[in-house]
């Protein structure tokens, strides 16, 4: 898996678990919220201006 370069440990590390609102694997144990929506962070979904796409 991890070629040329020590993996020092963090590939054994889970951090991300399946969210229960948005169903990404963006949930964080260790900040006990989900990076894709937003989860357990606020009660709004997770949005920036800059992630919209402009048409
Ligand atoms: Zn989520």
């Amino acid at each position: 898996m991890v070629k040329g370069t020590p993996s020092m440990g963090k590939k054994n590390k889970v951090i991300f678990i399946r969210c229960r609102r948005c169903g990404h694997v963006s949930y964080r144990i260790d900040k006990k919220y989900c990076t894709h929506c937003g989860y357990g962070r606020s009660k709004k979904l997770r949005k920036y201006n800059w992630r919209r796409k402009k048409k």
